[in-house]
């Protein structure tokens, strides 16, 4: 392929775009993870991403995609035949789901239209008709990265406490953490499941699990076979810094100047940031004339927007097109969606005018593509970015990226 001037659009809901803070952190010589200085690092690192979950409990990292974390998740929790509740939000849901009925757990999918979030009144009804207490785990996914809906899990975690029900919670943050509020502790969720390479900006190859004393304790009583994935291994090394393991060394240089950059911004204006460039892009699919897949406003994700297509118009098509013309990479829909939704990714490291060039190139693909809509988009986004950077629009927090 040729040269192609300028810098590639990676507007893909995850990856996203890393950094030249954080690539320079990485450029650095692997040391002897079993040295003093790395104990340093990996002590700023496990202690530096608590506050980012929301949580003064163990994080674990493991050398792995964020696949690997749900799987953790089960595996240290459960005990095979066990029972999970899991919520068919979309292809995530669907995937994690795929994983457990592997793993031998007899999972219960709450239907759904991959359009809505996790239905709090439906998890509620199934726990409260469980009065033998045999599922053990109410599995959510935070932002669904396939259709663009949040799950509200402050309203799950009321409808398993009014259900007085006591499966563990667990949440699946991959694409929120970082870019949308989340708090662990707060919202009573007993393990969080994230990555690296979504709002903390990192190249792939980095996953969590936030564990509560609930989890732990769980954990000592759960018999499905664990070895890479056991939190025992981890947690004692962990104390000082240390890995069982060989660990991902020069990602975990990257994620200590993600922490520190997370932590300049300040992560109350991080989620401002996102839900600015989420109500603007918002603004802009509706000036088209477009779709957006999110049937519930409240449900709105500030990670990304899945726009669907009229009838009779290709969304790989579009993407295609996109890429050969301006160098954007796009989200397919994933799934079922596959052909009739593009997603606009709108996380990470990305600012007022990365919103308004990857804007433009949707409008501009949209138009070469033949789809029918009003050029208004860009205009109507770039309307709602100047509102919010007058003095008196917005609270300080929301204008200050
Ligand atoms: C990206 C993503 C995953 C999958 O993570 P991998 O790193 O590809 O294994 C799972 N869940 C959600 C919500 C995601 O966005």
């Amino acid at each position: 392929m040729s040269h192609r001037a300028g810098r590639h659009f990676l507007q893909i809901p995850g990856p996203t775009n890393v950094p030249d803070r954080v690539l320079r952190a990485m450029d650095r010589p692997t040391i002897d993870h079993r040295g003093p200085d790395f104990s340093r690092l990996g002590r700023a690192v496990l202690d530096g991403l608590k506050p980012i979950f929301g949580t003064h409990h163990p994080v674990i990292i493991y050398p792995a995609s964020g696949t690997g974390a749900w799987e953790a998740a089960l595996v240290n929790t459960m005990s095979p035949g066990d029972r999970v509740l899991m919520c068919e939000t979309g292809q995530f849901a669907t995937l994690w789901r795929n994983l457990a009925t592997r793993l031998g757990l007899r999972v219960e999918f709450i239907a759904g239209d991959w359009r809505h979030g996790a239905d709090a009144a439906a998890i509620e009804a199934r726990l409260a008709a469980d009065t033998a207490h045999e599922i053990r785990a109410v599995c959510v996914v935070h932002n669904e990265t396939s259709t663009g809906v949040t799950t509200r899990v402050p309203d799950v975690r009321a409808a398993i406490d009014r259900a007085r029900h006591p499966a563990l919670l667990m949440v699946d943050t991959i694409s929120s953490l970082g870019s949308i509020e989340y708090r662990h502790d707060d919202w009573g969720v007993d393990v969080t499941v994230a990555g690296s390479q979504k709002g903390l900006m990192l190249p792939p190859g980095l996953s969590f699990n936030a564990v509560s004393n609930k989890a732990l304790a769980a954990s000592q009583k759960a018999t499905m076979p664990r070895s890479y994935w056991s939190w025992d291994e981890m947690l004692g090394p962990n104390k000082g810094g240390w890995f069982p393991y060989t660990p991902a060394t020069n990602l975990l240089y990257g994620l200590h100047e993600a922490i520190v950059m997370l932590n300049e911004e300040g992560l109350d204006n991080v989620f401002a940031r996102h839900a600015r460039h989420a109500e603007a892009t918002r603004r802009a699919v509706r000036a088209w004339g477009l779709e957006i897949l999110c049937a519930d406003p409240r449900e709105y994700s500030n990670v990304l927007t899945a726009v669907v297509l009229p009838e009779g118009h290709d969304a790989d098509r579009l993407r295609a097109l996109i890429l050969d013309h301006f160098d954007m990479s796009l989200g397919a829909g994933l799934g079922r969606l596959a052909g009739r939704v593009f997603r606009i990714g709108h996380l990470g490291d990305f600012n007022d005018l990365t919103l308004a060039g990857t804007l433009s190139g949707v409008e501009m693909g949209l138009e070469l593509a033949g789809v029918p809509i009003a050029r208004e988009g860009v205009r109507a986004a770039l309307d709602w970015l100047i509102e919010a950077r007058r003095p008196t629009a917005l609270p300080r927090e929301v204008v200050s990226a």
